[in-house]
Order: structure tokens, then sequence, then C-alpha cells
């Protein structure tokens, strides 16, 4: 699947918000937004006022930046969350984080979802005790992440053991053993993303 290779934190500038996309180093003082948060390129201290299309399109892709998913796919996943009962803007964000990249990033497993998306592929997770190496899974109540066995003994994962883990609600960690289990569907009051999905449906509605 493509992804967006160029420098994160030009993305958190394009959008004017944080997008916590570099792990540690967007809670420190080297973040670019703290540092100086204006757009990127030589017009960037100048924001245009937006249209109402923009507006919609800027939320839009904010989300697409915050997951690290291209056009086709959040297309898909629109679509997955029109045909859902609910709030469409709601039942997007809920698909969105029920991605196995996401899952690991949210059960503390890695510093970013990037880096979570890179772990994924080199195949250190099972889902249900299964072989998991495509980051864009989705999850569903009741399963059970895990660091495979062979894993397990590698630096990046014996450190994790001594880190305590935030994880949001609809998540249970345990570190000791690397394994983690959903126990929820996502709600919105469970995502920290700041943004108006409904602009989302209503650029989609266009
Ligand atoms: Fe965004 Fe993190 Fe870069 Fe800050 S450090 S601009 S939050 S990616």
């Amino acid at each position: 699947m493509a992804r967006y290779t160029g420098p994160s934190c030009r993305q958190c500038r394009r959008e004017g918000i944080k997008l916590y996309l570099k792990g540690e180093r967007c809670y420190t003082d080297k973040c670019a937004i703290t540092r100086r948060g204006s757009a990127p390129g030589q017009h960037g201290a100048r924001r245009a006022k937006l249209s109402n299309y923009g507006v919609q399109l800027r939320e839009k892709q904010k989300v697409k930046r915050y997951y690290g998913v291209l056009e086709t796919q959040f297309r898909k996943y629109y679509e997955l969350a029109e045909k859902q009962a609910g709030i469409t803007g709601e039942n997007l964000l809920s698909i969105l984080e029920r991605r196995l990249d996401n899952v690991v990033y949210r059960l503390g497993f890695a510093s970013s979802r990037k880096e979570a998306r890179q772990l994924v592929r080199h195949g250190h997770f099972t889902l249900n005790g299964h072989k998991a190496n495509i980051p864009s899974m989705l999850v569903n109540v009741g399963d059970v992440i895990q660091v495979k066995e062979k894993s397990v003994s590698s630096p990046k994962f014996k450190e994790l053991k001594e880190k305590a883990v935030n994880t949001p609600k609809w998540l249970e960690v345990d570190m000791e053993n690397l394994k983690g289990k959903v126990v929820a569907v996502p709600t919105r009051e469970d995502i920290d993303l700041p943004i108006e999905e409904h602009l989302i449906v209503e650029l989609y509605s266009r």
C-alpha cells in the first residue's frame, strides 16, 4: 500500500496542529509546531482565508495525515462508515481507530503510528494467535494483539516492559506479557483528535 514518505513535521505545519507523527519528539521543544507554527513555504506565515470547501478539505487532510492513510483507502473507509448505523463522521473515526497499526500505537508498543506500521509490516505481532502483518487490518471487540514470541527478546520490546502507558478505555494492555485486548468499539470521546468530522461528511456529500 502506498504511503506518504515526505517530512512529517511539514504535514503538521501545513495543518496548523500537532498530528503527533514523530513519537517522543512531538512532546519536546523540538516540535516544529512549538518552534514555528507557520505553514511551510515562502508565504507560509500568511494564511489565506479559506473558502467553505477549503475548510472541509483541510479537515479531511488532517485526519488522513493523523492516521497515515491516502485518499483511495480513506474513501473506502468513508463508504464503510456511511453504510453503518449512526453518525457517519463518528463511524469514520471509529473505523480508523480500529486499524491494526493505530491499535499497536495506542497500546504503547510503538512511539508513533509510523513506527507501528513498520513493526506490523515486519511481522512482530499476532492477532488472535495468527500472523498479522497488514497495518490496515481492522480489529474487533475481543481481539488479542500480542508481540510475537520471537520478537519479545529484542531490545525494542524488552524495554517496553518497564514503560507506563496510558491506553484508551476501549483497550486493555498487559505490558508484562506484551499483550493487548480490544474490549469495546472506540467512540468519538475516546479519540483525542481536535477536528470537526462533520465537515468531511459535508465535503464528500457535495
Ligand atoms: Fe508534528 Fe511531531 Fe513534528 Fe511536532 S514534532 S510538528 S507534532 S510530527
